[in-house]
């Protein structure tokens, strides 16, 4: 009897969906997590790894989009997305309890998961931290010859000149960034990680990088080196803060597993989530209940700039053009 009614009880449960996300993170980074989510409800997360393009891509799709959900980096993507009108507004008291106002789309089109400040690794050897307290100090002629950064086109770095035209106008942004390639040691090439290689290596002494890359290189055998080699400082812009910026999820407008994808967007703002962002990529979690991996807090505390991003992310284009004026890369 008790047999029958559990197979009955099987019978009636219909199959939980599967959830589809496009996401332009390396699977390695989010993977843990939602395995974590998959244990907890038993619902199943296919991940598309999407390295360019997302936009296009759920344009092309359309109503016929598997995707329910899109993870992605970078305030101007995410709002971006929104803009284009691929993602749908979330209502859900969970998550506006577990993530600030400030991190989120007032319409709820996205919504801020980490974040991550934009900041200077100098090395232990050549550079005293005192002498970088702001990204405007960067054009300094005494920095001649001696700073590495990725390329200027880079979404990283058109996320802060976009911080610098906010703060100063385009008019000195393009002075700053002309500034700051007098300054570089050799052409922009290879990643933030390549930057701090490059002062581990004596061709630079100063490299702009996102704080989540220490943490990353502190755990690999071969770059914990490179690692070693510098010290975080956190500079400020516009007499501000530290220039931060946000990772973030966001619901599709045609979602075909809404609550189930609901049920995810909600599990990545809970404090379990949050403390695997942490503990796992070394970033900051944006759920104040929940402090960052005891290593990133051993980097030092810091103001963040208090400009809010959705301003910032607006001066994305001049940006841009902004870079290929000054032939930032050649
Ligand atoms: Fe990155």
């Amino acid at each position: 009897m008790l047999k029958h009614t559990v197979l009955a009880m099987l019978l009636a449960t219909p199959a939980l969906a599967d959830i589809n996300i496009y996401s332009t993170r390396q699977p390695d980074l989010i993977d843990p997590i939602l395995q974590a989510f998959t244990e907890e409800t038993g619902i199943v997360v296919n991940t598309a790894f999407i390295e360019g393009g997302l936009i296009e891509r759920l344009e092309a799709e359309g109503t016929r989009s598997p995707a329910d959900l899109v993870l992605t980096v970078d305030i101007a993507n995410l709002s971006a997305i929104a803009n284009a009108g691929l993602t749908q507004s979330l209502e859900s008291e969970t998550v506006n309890a577990n993530i600030p106002a400030e991190f989120r789309d007032t319409n709820g089109l996205w919504i801020g998961l980490t974040s991550r400040a934009r900041i200077v690794y100098a090395s232990k050897e050549r550079v005293d931290p005192s002498e970088v307290t702001s990204y405007e100090d960067l054009v300094d002629p005494k920095w001649e010859g001696r700073i590495c950064i990725r390329s200027g086109l880079h979404n990283y770095n058109i996320a802060l000149l976009s911080s610098m035209i906010a703060h100063h106008g385009a008019e000195e942004a393009e002075a700053w960034l002309t500034g700051l390639k007098a300054n570089l040691a050799h052409k922009p090439q290879g990643n933030d990680r390549a930057q701090v290689k490059s002062i581990w290596a004596g061709e630079c002494d100063i490299a702009i990088g996102n704080t989540y890359y220490m943490g990353l290189m502190l755990s690999d055998p071969e770059q914990a080196e490179w690692a070693n080699s510098v010290n975080v400082l956190f500079p400020i812009i516009g007499g501000e803060g530290a220039h931060v910026n946000l990772s973030g999820v966001a619901l599709t407008a045609n979602a075909p597993n809404k609550d189930e994808a609901i049920q995810l967007i909600e599990y990545l703002t809970s404090d379990a989530a949050q403390s695997l962002y942490a503990e796992l990529n070394y970033e900051y979690p944006l759920n104040p209940a929940v402090s960052p991996s005891e290593l990133v807090q051993s980097w030092g505390t810091f103001t963040a700039d208090s400009m809010s991003l959705s301003e910032i992310a607006k001066h994305r284009a001049e940006a841009i053009r902004i870079v290929e004026r000054v032939n930032f890369d050649e």
